[in-house]
C-alpha cells in the first residue's frame, strides 16, 4: 500500500494501524489517503444521544472522524432501548452522552469522544458549533431544531438535518450558501406544532435508517466526496418503502435567513 507522493500537508498523517483499520475507505476511489485524513481532523457536533444520535455516532465513529461531540441532557430510559442502539439494560438512569459516550470509544479508541450532559443557551451553543466542521441535528424538539439552525447559519457551519417518526422520516443537508435555504425555511411549512415520538411512536429501525444517512451526508461534506443533499429535502415513507426528493426553495420571509428585514 504506498502513499501518496504529496499528501496535503495540513492533514494529520494516518499511523499504520488506521491504514489497515480504514482500507475500505482509502481503496474508495477518489477518497483515498486524503479522504480519511480529512476525517481524522474534522470535528462533528451531535445534538442529541437518542435513536438518531446513536446511529449517526455510531458510523462517523467508526469511520474515524477524529473529535466527536454529543450534546443531550437526558438519561436512559426503558423505552429508548427499542431504538437507541448505545445504550444498554445497564445503562438505564445514566446520562445519555456517558453511556453513549462510552460505547462510541469501545467502537474505536482512535477517536476523541466528548460529552456535554446540558442543554446549552445561544451562547453556550454558538462556541461550541464554532468548535466543529459539521453538526448533526439528532434532537427532538422543534425549538431546539430551531435554535441549532440559527446558529449554524450565523456561524456557516454545514448541517445536517434529519428526523424520524412513526414510519417516516427526513433529511436535509444546509451549508448556508447565499440564496439558499435554512432549516426554519422548510420547519415553517409545519407551523409550530412538531408531533413527538413519545406521541406517535416510531420503528426502530427508521431512525437507523435516517441517523445513517445523516452520517453519510457528514462524511461527505467533511472529506469533499460526492454530492451533498443541499437545497433539497428527502423524506422517506417505511411504510411503502418509497423516496422523495424536494427541491427546498428559501422562504423570502424567512427570519433566519432572508436578507429582507
Ligand atoms: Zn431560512
Amino acid at each position: 500500500m504506498k502513499k501518496p507522493m504529496h499528501p496535503e500537508p495540513t492533514l494529520p498523517e494516518l499511523s499504520d494501524e488506521e491504514i489497515l483499520r480504514y482500507n475500505r475507505h482509502i481503496s474508495l476511489k477518489d477518497f483515498d489517503f486524503s479522504g480519511q485524513e480529512s476525517l481524522k481532523s474534522s470535528r462533528v457536533l451531535i445534538i442529541g444521544a437518542g435513536g438518531l444520535g446513536c446511529a449517526s455516532s455510531q458510523y462517523l465513529a467508526c469511520a474515524g472522524v477524529g473529535v466527536i461531540t454529543l450534546v443531550d441532557d437526558d438519561q436512559v430510559e426503558l423505552s429508548n432501548l427499542q431504538r437507541q442502539v448505545l445504550h444498554t439494560d445497564q445503562d438505564i438512569g445514566r446520562f445519555k452522552v456517558e453511556s453513549a459516550g462510552e460505547s462510541l470509544q469501545l467502537l474505536n479508541p482512535h477517536i476523541d469522544v466528548r460529552t456535554v450532559n446540558q442543554r446549552l443557551p445561544d451562547e453556550k451553543l454558538a462556541g461550541l458549533i464554532q468548535a466543529h466542521d459539521v453538526v448533526i441535528d439528532a434532537s427532538d424538539n422543534l425549538d431546539t431544531r430551531n435554535q441549532i439552525n440559527q446558529q449554524c447559519f450565523l456561524h456557516k457551519i454545514p448541517l445536517i438535518s434529519g428526523a424520524a417518526i412513526r414510519m417516516e422520516g427526513f433529511l436535509s443537508v444546509f451549508t448556508y450558501q447565499e440564496n439558499e435555504p435554512c432549516y426554519q425555511c422548510f420547519s415553517h411549512l409545519f407551523g409550530s406544532h412538531a408531533p413527538t415520538c413519545a406521541e406517535n411512536g416510531v420503528l426502530s429501525p427508521v431512525v437507523g435508517i435516517i441517523g445513517s444517512m445523516q452520517a453519510l451526508e457528514a462524511i461527505k461534506v467533511l472529506a469533499n466526496y460526492g454530492r451533498p443533499l443541499n437545497n433539497k429535502v428527502l423524506l422517506f415513507d417505511a411504510f411503502k418503502m418509497a423516496w422523495r426528493e424536494m427541491k427546498l426553495p428559501q422562504n423570502p420571509l424567512c427570519p433566519v435567513c432572508s436578507s429582507i428585514d
